[in-house]
């Protein structure tokens, strides 16, 4: 995503720029965007996901697990303030632990189980904006919670990759490891820090080992990647369950013909993340089109009750980039669209009335009405190019009638107003 150029402020004046870190959707990429809503409700039907929505705002506890520190810093990390009487909010981080409250708070384990859920919308990530890492991010999820099978791990995968797929990105390929869970990955940790104490790293990573060991996987240092290659993987160290957890997640991958490569350093630092994580790539794209793993301790760590989940986001505002980058065709699903025209006071303050006739009966009226004379109209509606013209003026006001014109051939017809809608729909089919 490009960095916003930032204009010098002139003293006194608001300027009209959007925060840094947040996009607007503008008009001319409205298509492509209704194309990936669209999209991803449809593919929602199809696996069975029922629609939810949760509020921007949350008592800001329900995210602290995410962030893995005490409350009180925690806060400090997210975009939190007090309302007006006085109430802790921040805004949303993620969509899961709201989906998990709302999952709790509703009962809705007994509406379906395992409950499968898709919801979109922005979350918000706190920290400096850089490129690739929005400040405020619209994204799809899709969540099963209820239950810790693999069969749901990979529904979200291929729910994932066929959402992408019908926006036509290329070469998806899968990246993927395990977290393990509580047990295995203690005992992987010890073997990790055992590993990097006797190395020699950056000074970053050395401060890490004790606290956070997984951080050291991202390091980019030339010693520490050259380290990281010899450092123990968790794939050696799961517990049998994991193991066999991983194992049919991964032949279910296989069995659906989905293109995926293992990555034993691809980690996530959250700790209520176990088991199953993967992300999705396209083509020579750096940065992932969609993130999501199993989140068993979540509902633990939060609500001290025991529900698995599993969860995906995709990214909506890259792949809206990605689709304009390539140059995506969206074929819009038109309704009939007529050009409506009307010259003179009484036409066009009766035209208002016709137009929201034809609106009403599925037929889609554009005009240029604050366009004075007939021509200035007609030279609209040549570039909107629609089949038909109405013409509205004067005349046909009195006389309760209004010219129809084909907009190829230029022939017209005068027909009466009572009969508008159906002489409309008939040049239409
Ligand atoms: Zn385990
Ligand atoms: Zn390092």
């Amino acid at each position: 995503m490009p960095k916003k150029k930032v204009k010098k402020a002139v003293k006194g004046v608001l300027e009209a720029v959007a925060v840094e870190g947040m996009t607007d959707i503008l008009p001319k990429d409205g298509e492509l965007w209704k194309l990936i809503l669209e999209t991803g409700k449809h593919l929602s039907e199809l696996y069975d996901f029922h629609f939810i929505e949760t509020p921007m705002l949350e008592v800001p506890d329900i995210f602290v697990a995410g962030i893995g520190e005490k409350a009180e810093a925690a806060a400090k990390k997210m975009y939190s303030f007090k309302t007006p009487d006085g109430q802790d909010v921040a805004l949303r981080q993620d969509l899961s632990a709201p989906v998990l409250r709302s999952y709790i708070e509703h009962h809705l384990g007994y509406f379906a189980s395992p409950l499968k859920v898709y919801h979109k919308g922005p979350v918000f990530r706190f920290g400096k904006v850089e490129p690739g890492m929005n400040r405020e991010v619209r994204q799809w999820g899709f969540d099963i919670i209820g239950d810790n099978d693999a069969v749901y791990d990979i529904q979200v995968i291929l729910a994932s990759m066929e959402f992408l797929k019908l926006l036509k990105f290329p070469s998806l390929r899968l990246k993927i490891n395990t977290m393990g869970c509580k047990v295995c990955r203690s005992n992987y940790h010890e073997k990790l820090k055992t590993y990097y104490r006797k190395q020699k790293t950056c000074t970053t990573c050395k401060g890490n080992i004790e606290e956070h060991p997984l951080r050291l996987f991202k390091c980019t240092t030339p010693e520490c990647a050259e380290l990281k290659k010899e450092a123990p993987i968790i794939l050696d160290h799961l517990c049998q369950a994991c193991n066999n957890h991983f194992k049919a997640v991964l032949e279910l991958v296989e069995d659906n013909g989905v293109a995926y490569e293992p990555d034993p350093y691809f980690v996530r630092e959250k700790e209520y993340y176990n088991r199953t994580i993967f992300e999705i790539y396209s083509g020579e794209y750096q940065y992932s089109l969609a993130g999501g793993g199993r989140y068993d301790y979540l509902s633990e760590m939060l609500f001290k009750k025991m529900i698995p989940g599993v969860g995906v986001a995709l990214s909506l505002d890259r792949i809206l980039e990605q689709m304009k980058a390539r140059n995506t065709p969206h074929h819009r699903k038109d309704h009939p669209r007529v050009f409506f025209v009307a010259v003179g006071d009484q036409a066009k303050k009766m035209s208002v009335r016709l137009m929201n006739l034809l609106r009403m009966n599925n037929i889609a009226v554009i005009e240029a009405l604050g366009k004075k004379t007939l021509s200035a109209q007609m030279k609209f509606g040549d570039r909107v190019n629609t089949p038909i013209a109405l013409i509205f003026g004067q005349k046909e006001a009195f006389e309760n009638t209004i010219i129809i014109r084909d907009t190829k051939s230029g022939a017209q017809e005068t027909i009466i107003l009572d009969r508008l809608v159906e002489e409309t729909k008939k040049r239409l089919r």
